[in-house]
């Protein structure tokens, strides 16, 4: 669900770096961590989610993800009802029943995930210790792991940073003395497929991904293996790889020509690609990108465009529409800002562009409605209030659910852009 919290409400404003950053707590409109579950059951194959949650999680994961009658769908809510919150009954012992009974009725099931939720946080339910207990008695045939998709002061892109980096502990250590490449963060499987093509033009492998699209799979990992982030939101994930002994590749992301070319331009350097070599493999995506931009530049270039904290994603995006499509950027707002992984992409962002980290919601708005911009980037909790104010939106949640990583995507993803103001100029004319 989308949630309204409400924290403890300071602002403040700093000019850091070439931007000014104005950070503030107050309300935010998020959805919650259990939102991954949507991508990431359809990314990794055999794997279950089973949230330990309420009928309002259950309701979340259904409408978000659409149930199709006759499938049997790979997630589900164990729903802790009132007497389970109010400790009169023993949650562990009706957790390990549901999974038996799940386990038995599903043997396609190799990997399942018991999902926190903000009731199963709320009254301490171990998880971590019921997974182990489960792993126990399931091994080998179903690994059990545990993350936390609670509302509870994260965004709804940090629910793939906690499956992620639930399974880092897991993957087996690499043997091969060579050098690895390991993709961090799910992709749609036909742009892994052109990454991986890709690469292998240019030498570089062996290529691996996390997530995999079968948990039996898994990637190896130790300091022979060079990874690069493929999503803003990983901080956790990354930490635990660095834990392994992995190295990142400092690169920003894949998103447009250039965030793809840079992103692959930092494999090639540790790879030691011929520069002759990377400008063959790369020239005709790159040529072919730009022309299928071009037209989506001429709709967007001079518009102005507000992107409120929500996806992760708004700093690489901001990039990628200021420098590729020429838009102008009023504020750009992110949950979170991890200066590490983002050091690139605050570096190509125009100097003196206005950041914003965390949120206070009406302050927001407030400023928004003021600079009345041509395009505003949000949650669904927002969009409709402000089309019926007369501004146009896009829903963050879009840039999620749609492949937009890599050259052949550079087009889909202007087009993400420039579809509702090509909509709101039909409506008005
Ligand atoms: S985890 Fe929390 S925020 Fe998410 S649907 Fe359940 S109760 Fe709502």
């Amino acid at each position: 669900m989308t949630v309204r919290m409400q924290a403890c409400a300071a602002s403040d404003a700093v000019r850091e770096d070439t931007h000014l950053t104005i950070r503030q707590s107050g309300q935010r409109e998020v959805f919650c961590g259990l939102t991954g579950i949507v991508w990431l059951h359809r990314k990794i194959q055999d794997a279950f989610f089973l949230v330990v949650g309420s009928r309002t999680c259950a309701h979340l994961i259904q409408s978000a993800a659409g149930v199709m009658i006759f499938a049997e769908p790979r997630f589900a809510t164990a729903i802790m009802e009132e007497k389970d919150l109010a400790g009169l009954t023993d949650a562990n012992i009706e957790l390990d029943r549901i999974v038996t009974q799940l386990i038995e009725r599903r043997p396609d099931i190799r990997l399942l995930f018991l999902v926190g939720s903000c009731p199963s946080e709320v009254i301490k339910l171990d998880l971590s210790r019921a997974a182990l207990r489960l792993s126990q008695k399931f091994s080998p045939d179903v690994r059990i792991l545990n993350y936390s998709g609670s509302g509870i002061e994260t965004t709804f892109t940090q629910g793939e940073d906690a499956c992620l980096a639930s399974l880092v502990p897991v993957i087996p250590p690499t043997v091969a003395s060579e050098c690895s490449l390991l993709i961090v963060g799910s992709l749609a499987d036909v742009v892994e497929d052109q990454f991986v093509r890709l690469f292998e033009s240019l030498g570089i492998g062996p290529v691996q991904f996390l997530p995999p699209r079968k948990s039996t799979a898994l990637p190896s990992v130790g300091p022979n293996t060079r990874f690069l982030l493929a999503q803003p939101f990983l901080a956790d994930t990354a930490r635990a790889l660095e834990e392994r002994g992995a190295q990142r590749l400092v690169a920003p992301f894949p998103l447009g020509v250039e965030g793809t070319t840079r992103w692959l331009a930092a494999a090639a350097r540790a790879w030691g690609v011929d520069e002759a070599l990377f400008e063959k493999v790369t020239q005709p995506y790159r040529a072919r990108a730009q022309r299928a931009l071009t037209s989506y530049k001429h709709e967007l270039a001079g518009r102005r465009i507000f992107l409120f904290p929500d996806s992760q994603l708004e700093i690489p995006l901001a990039r990628f529409l200021s420098r590729e499509l020429a838009m102008e950027l009023i504020e750009v707002g992110t949950p979170y800002l991890h200066r590490a992984h983002l050091a690139e992409e605050l570096e190509m962002l125009p100097a003196g562009t206005t950041l914003s980290e965390g949120q206070d919601v009406d302050l927001q708005l407030d400023r928004c409605r003021a600079a009345r911009p041509d395009l505003v980037v949000c949650g669904l909790g927002l969009a409709n209030p402000l089309e019926a104010e007369g501004i146009t939106t896009k829903w963050s949640i879009e840039l999620i659910f749609t492949p937009i990583q890599g050259y052949d995507q550079a087009a889909d993803l202007a087009e993400l852009f420039a579809r509702p103001l090509v909509r709101r100029a039909r409506l008005v004319a």
